[in-house]
């Protein structure tokens, strides 16, 4: 049986980030599903009379519901149509993968994912750094803003905060106050160096650097919109900086 519906990754902006193979597929498709951090241009790889429907949110209106998108994926794949779902990024990395899965799943449809760079790989290029160093830790987390609301995850922020990992923030810039008081109770430095970078690997990308203490006024008067990740931790500090705290700790 062949394959009948791809969640396809379009990478992070740039559409030269797009993978050989997401583009092959994209030109396979009979409908295309199309989230709104999606490149558009990106589309010039479907075939002409491919029908495209954007199921994304921008500026804060409703987004299709997810329900609605997997019941479309199904109906279209039994019609025999070939789909993709295309995605920002990697659609494994906050992408909602999972619903779609499972409606693929309950109705035998074959499905496949190709994966895409995400955003935190498009911001740590962004800021000319790796996204992780074994001089400086473990590793990252990638993670959620979203919870920074719910005050009975904190014993998640302070085990991720303990952990010394670089924390790389998704859908946080927006709650940015809230994260900030949230990590700061859970134990991280004020002087934490932090990196937000708006629109990674696009030609509008911005990056800046600042502190935890200074977080959510930085992103206030730099004006930082959504899409944009926040970097936490030593390893953002400026390599300037990095490399004198290293030699003094030589
Ligand atoms: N699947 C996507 C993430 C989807 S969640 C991926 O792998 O990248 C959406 C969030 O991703 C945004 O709110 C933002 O925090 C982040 N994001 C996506 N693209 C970005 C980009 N080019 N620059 C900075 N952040 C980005």
């Amino acid at each position: 049986m062949p394959t009948q519906v791809y969640l396809v990754g379009a990478g992070p902006g740039d559409p030269e980030l797009l993978t050989f193979k997401a583009a092959r597929v994209i030109g396979l498709a009979d409908v295309l599903l199309v989230d709104d951090l999606v490149n558009t241009r990106v589309l010039s790889h479907a075939k002409p009379n491919a029908r495209v429907v954007y199921v994304g949110k921008r500026g804060g209106c409703v987004s299709t519901p997810q329900a609605f998108i997997s019941k479309l994926m199904v109906s279209e794949a039994q019609k025999g149509h070939i789909v993709v779902r295309l995605k920002g990024g990697d659609p494994s990395v906050f992408g909602r993968a999972a619903e779609e899965i499972a409606a693929m799943r309950d109705t035998g449809i074959r499905y496949e994912i190709v994966p895409g760079i995400t955003a935190a790989s498009a911001a740590a290029a962004q800021l000319g750094v790796p996204l992780t160093d074994r001089s400086i830790g473990h590793g990252v987390a990638l993670v959620t803003g979203h919870t920074a609301e719910e005050e009975e995850d904190e014993t998640h922020w302070r085990a991720l905060v303990a952990s010394g990992l670089t924390l790389v923030i998704y859908m946080g810039v927006s709650r940015c106050d809230r994260l900030t008081r949230t990590l700061l109770r859970a134990g991280a430095s004020a002087h934490l160096p932090c990196a937000i970078v708006h629109a990674a690997s696009a030609q509008s990308a911005r990056e800046v650097r600042t502190t935890l203490l200074h977080l959510a006024k930085t992103v206030r008067l730099e004006k930082i919109e959504s899409p944009a990740l926040l970097l936490i931790g030593q390893a953002m500090a400026e390599p300037v900086a990095l490399r004198s705290a290293l030699a003094a700790q030589a």
